[in-house]
């Protein structure tokens, strides 16, 4: 059953249009992340759920209600947003519990709810005796104390350092499972969307480019422009040899072997990440960027050879950037075939 429902929703700004023709779902219980670069539409897409922006045509349906013309208190959602927005001379007991002392609910049921929330150390604190990381918690605390079914996040975790976000990412997830919320999280970083979703909705432009769980979306990617936006580095996207003319084929650092065998290249660059190595390589006036395990062994000059299989090649229409799955991934050595006249 969907608690979120999103049908054909547009909004412009003036003649400007933000978002457009943009439809969805999220299921009870799951956690649907709105992904895309700066200025696809992602936050005005939440703030139309949210109610905080009007839609300029469409509906928005939440837990089966149409939703549309209502104001955002009579919603039943929280949200979350990058600033923390905590009030400075309340200590963080007092800000978490500010909603439930507003909308007066019990003295019991709010100290009840407030050890469902955890943070029992920071209660007495104010904002300012927070580090960044423990007000963007508090934040988290009063939207989750609310039990409201929906909960909107906005790039909750932007301000926070790498190391931070990830304890955060599974964090969040966590709450969100355990306590059954129905979350739209919008993000720009693709490796929080596929650690932290069920569904992603991939925007472009103001529309959805591609919606599908992590693993599709990284295994199936719809269009050149998803199979780009996931996975680092990018997906190679390589003209097909002429003969197949009007086809793009496209092959993911990590499914390319780097050694004496398949197309020449020439090595310009390798960057050693610990786990692995990636190794940026010259294929004519072409780049081709290869993740191998470990740290390998090649120097910026290198003449080596590169291949793959045939079944870790996707197939684009180099016009219109759509996925081909008509035309059969060709085999290991059609593959080596399809670029060699481009060498
Ligand atoms: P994202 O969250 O993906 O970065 P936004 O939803 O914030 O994108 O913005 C989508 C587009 O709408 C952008 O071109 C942005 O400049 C424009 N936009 C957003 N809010 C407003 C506003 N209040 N007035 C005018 N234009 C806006």
């Amino acid at each position: 059953m969907s608690q979120i429902s999103v049908q054909n929703v547009s909004k412009s700004w003036g003649a400007t249009p933000a978002v457009g023709n943009v439809s969805f779902e999220a299921a009870v219980a799951s956690l649907v992340v709105l992904l895309g670069p700066s200025g696809c539409g992602k936050s005005t897409t939440l703030r139309l759920i949210a109610g905080l922006e009007q839609v300029s045509s469409g509906r928005i349906l939440i837990g089966g209600n149409d939703v549309t013309a209502l104001p955002p208190a009579q919603r039943r959602i929280a949200m979350v947003f990058q600033s923390y927005a905590l009030f400075p001379h309340l200590t963080v007991a007092e800000n978490i519990l500010f909603g439930l002392r507003v909308r007066k609910v019990p003295a019991a049921d709010r100290t009840c709810r407030l050890a469902r929330v955890g943070l029992e150390t920071l209660l007495a604190r104010k904002p300012s005796q927070l580090s960044g990381g423990q007000q963007q918690r508090v934040a988290l605390g009063r939207a989750i104390i609310a039990e409201t079914p929906v909960c909107l996040m906005d790039e909750p975790l932007s301000n926070l350092d790498a190391q931070l976000r990830a304890e955060m990412r599974r964090e969040i997830r966590a709450l969100q499972q355990k306590l059954g919320i129905t979350m739209v999280y919008v993000t720009h970083d693709q490796s929080e969307a596929m650690s932290m979703a069920d569904q992603v909705i991939l925007m472009r432009d103001g529309r959805v480019e591609q919606a599908a769980p992590p693993d599709a979306l990284y295994a199936r990617p719809a269009t050149t422009f998803a199979a780009r936006f996931i996975g680092t580095p990018p997906m190679n996207i390589l003209p097909a040899a002429p003969d197949k003319g009007g086809l793009l084929f496209g092959v993911r650092p990590e499914d390319v072997t780097l050694g004496d065998v398949g197309i020449p290249v020439r090595v310009q660059s390798s960057e050693f990440l610990g786990a692995d190595t990636v190794v940026t390589c010259a294929y004519g006036n072409h780049t081709l960027a290869a993740r191998v395990p470990g740290k390998a062994g090649f120097a910026a000059g290198d003449a080596i050879h590169a291949r793959w299989r045939g079944e870790h090649v996707h197939v684009f229409d180099a016009a219109s950037g759509a996925r081909r799955d008509d035309i059969r991934a060709p085999a290991a050595d059609d593959t080596i075939g399809l670029v060699q006249s481009f060498a």
